[in-house]
């Protein structure tokens, strides 16, 4: 899992001079006073309070402060702008009204917007041009009732006939369209509220040294900034360490989540993420572009992650509705779009993943529908063991073998392809063979990286937001999740989400019959000695080094480098450490965790669908095992299904025991979807199949030159000939 370091320095060089936001941002803050000349625009509906908040922060900071409407506009047609309306009509209106903005040659000034300039473009682009542009994004409600206290019962450019709701709602693109900087307004904000969230976004933004990442095993302060542009393209710390926020989460007022919890998907998505990404590192309109494209059309849900009734106090979480049918397709769908935008210019980038399961189709599917320019200088070539994987996933897999993501197989097992990867990052002439001949720098997308673990706080944070809009909690009730655990990532991800104020009571962590992380839970004592996989029908939790996990003890400890740094050497040289008794304590008031026997997990699934009809995949039942056992009903418990039962067809069907089990995949998920009554089959893995197997992939010997011309080969057909 190395990563090339051909070049960290040069990259980030390169990006700081390339890239137009670092360029701003230089410029912005080596400005002593607020921005140096530059205008603080205040943009949102009316009824917002873009006047009144912008007299405080005028005050606060010393500016002077400008109201379009008092000061620009009346002061140019001399009349009332009501007058004005009256007589020219909305139309023109806004025409005029956009010129009189175009006019503006005020600097250095905190400027209130009408709600209706947003709709010029062309003044938009003129007073853009001369500050910052900050969104105040108020609750609708909220402006409703505002809007009949003032007795204002039409806006401008409404048509007659259009409810006043929906006129508001019409607007919001436009805001979208223009701002750098988004105040999210919980519900109820006062002005004051509103305006000290203005003066700390507009402080954050200006400061993008307030938002680096450390190593987990980082010892003392560097002097060197990561940011999360570097920590994307990164993947892995120089150190060996895993990246984290060096200054933690923000955090989030319960008046903000009650505004999430009538938002969808995306749009949550976009809020939350805006607040966790620096928009020195993605302006917030280009990551809201991102969350839509990930999250749109591409989930066959569209509700995305919907949370369904289960039985008694349990719930299950959908996160299978993906276009590869696991949960990793909740955070593969935007992490290539954010690796792209992320990367420095003048280079091509090829991804090599080694996987044994679903991470496989997961990375194929998120890059290959990446823009045709990213596409040209970003691709991904996936080894997996040839007879390795089940049916199922090879025919995901093998639905991608050309363009600029391709699925390999190996005459070998996943070893030998983790191996030889680990060697072609670790060999500085194949890097700089590869870099001089065809300016590819190689790279990872395992579930290490930063831009994996973020966008799952969204799906932990919209279970529990689902369940407040559907009645089940009030707002600040507790709730436990249950996790299949393997890589520790989604879980560590369910910590995130009640770090940002998510009220989870505890995560629960289960394991198969390769329970070396419940056991740790239990115990505080990670031990690999003598311990083997035992293959199960849960693979994707089949895992002996927990990755992510380091992260959980990075947080535990408050930050201590030195000790996650001693702990996992340990680990690499004795095969075991054992986490201070202070720590474990600590532990086991965040997490619980158990296991459960394969007839267990079987178990689950049948006595689930005789009660219910509904049928869960074999990662969803060793939840839902361990959660019957640990949970005291005290709470209602929301168990993470991280994969369609489509795709673990064999082992559900003899859940079911079903006789007569076919051979074809396609038949198996044909008379598994004729026994449930929910979920859905999937469509996409359906298409998928169908397609691909119709399709020849390449399957190459166990050695390590041709997987290497197998790159090189790659390199040379996806990224010279567009050159
Ligand atoms: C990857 C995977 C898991 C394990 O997730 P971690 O984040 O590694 O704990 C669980 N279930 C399924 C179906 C998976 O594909």
């Amino acid at each position: 899992m190395g990563f090339l370091n051909v070049s960290k320095l040069t990259l980030r060089a390169v990006r700081f001079y390339l890239h137009p936001l670092s360029a701003s941002r230089s410029w912005l803050s080596t400005k002593a006073s607020w921005m140096g000349g530059r205008n603080l625009l205040l943009m949102g509906l009316p009824g917002a309070g873009k006047t009144t908040v912008g007299r405080i922060v005028a005050q606060r900071l010393g500016l002077p402060v400008i109201d379009v409407d008092d000061d620009v506009l009346e002061a140019t047609w001399k009349m009332p702008v009501s007058e004005k309306l009256a007589a020219v009509g909305g139309e023109r209106f806004l025409e005029e009204e956009g010129q009189a903005l175009c006019n503006l040659t005020a600097s250095g000034c905190v400027v209130s917007l009408t709600g209706s300039n947003p709709l010029h473009p062309a003044a938009m682009q003129h007073v853009k041009e001369s500050g910052l542009v900050v969104y105040l994004d108020a609750d609708i409600e909220d402006i409703m009732q505002r809007l009949s206290r003032m007795k204002v019962n039409r806006i401008v450019g409404q048509k007659v006939g259009v409810p006043m709701r929906d006129n508001l709602q019409y607007r919001k693109q436009f805001y979208e369209r223009w701002l750098d900087v988004r105040v999210f307004c919980g519900r109820e904000d006062t002005v004051e509220d509103v305006a000290e969230k203005v003066l700390k976004a507009v402080a954050r933004y200006q400061t993008h040294a307030s938002e680096t990442y450390v190593s987990t095993r980082s010892v003392e302060p560097s002097n060197q900034k990561t940011y999360f542009s570097d920590v994307v393209i990164e993947g892995l710390a120089p150190d060996g360490g895993l990246y984290v926020p060096e200054h933690g989460f923000p955090e989030i007022s319960a008046g903000e989540w009650l505004r999430l919890a009538d938002m969808s998907y995306p749009e949550r998505a976009a809020v939350l993420l805006e607040k966790c990404v620096h928009p020195s590192d993605v302006s917030p309109s280009d990551l809201r572009t991102m969350i839509f494209k990930a999250y749109g059309s591409n989930f066959s849900s569209e509700a995305v992650a919907p949370v369904k009734h289960l039985v008694h106090n349990q719930y299950v979480q959908e996160l299978f509705h993906g276009p590869t049918a696991s949960f990793k397709d909740l955070a593969l769908q935007l992490m290539p779009q954010l690796f792209s935008y992320c990367l420095p210019p003048m280079c091509n980038y090829l991804i090599l993943v080694a996987t044994s399961g679903d991470t496989g189709s997961a990375v194929l599917s998120g890059f290959s529908r990446l823009g045709a320019a990213d596409r040209r200088r970003t691709g991904v070539l996936v080894f997996f063991p040839e007879e390795g994987v089940s049916e199922i996933q090879k025919l995901q897999m093998t639905s991608y073998s050309e363009g600029n993501a391709r699925a390999v197989g190996v005459l070998s097992d996943f070893d030998f392809c983790q191996r030889a990867l680990k060697r072609m990052f670790g060999e500085s002439g194949l890097s700089g063979h590869l870099a001089v001949e065809y300016g590819t720098v190689l790279s990872t997308a395992n579930s290490i990286n930063w831009a994996r673990l973020l966008p799952q706080v969204v799906y932990h944070s919209s279970a529990y937001l689902d369940l407040c809009k559907d009645g089940v909690v009030t707002f600040g009730k507790p709730v436990d999740v249950c996790i299949p655990t393997g890589n520790f990532g989604n879980a560590m991800s369910a910590v995130y989400a009640k770090k940002m104020g998510i009220p989870i009571r505890k995560v629960i962590c289960a394991s198969n019959h390769n329970r070396i992380i419940s056991d740790f839970i239990n115990t505080g004592e990670y031990n690999l000695r003598g311990r083997l996989l035992t293959p199960s029908c849960s693979p994707a939790i089949d895992i002996l080094k927990s990755s992510n996990l380091e992260r959980f003890i990075y947080h535990l400890s408050d930050g201590d480098g030195r000790l996650v740094r001693e702990l996992f050497a340990r680990l690499d040289t004795k095969q075991h450490f054992r986490l201070p008794d202070a720590l474990l304590g600590r532990m086991q008031e965040e997490v619980m965790a158990d296991w459960c026997s394969e007839d267990e997990c079987l178990a689950a699934i049948q006595s689930v669908h005789r009660r219910t009809g509904y049928v869960m995949d074999t990662h969803t039942a060793v939840a839902k095992a361990v959660a019957d056992r640990l949970q005291d009903g005290s709470c209602p418990v929301v168990l993470c299904s991280t994969a369609h039962y489509g795709k673990f067809a064999p082992a559900v069907l003899k859940a079911l025991q079903i006789p007569g089990i076919p051979e074809d995949p396609v038949e198996q998920l044909k008379k598994l979807g004729s026994v449930a009554s929910g979920p859905e089959a999937h469509r996409d893995m359906m298409t998928c199949m169908k397609e691909s197997s119709r399709r020849r992939h390449t399957v190459c010997q166990a050695e390590y030159g041709v997987l290497v011309e197998e790159v090189e080969g790659m390199i040379r057909e996806s990224f010279l000939k567009v050159l």
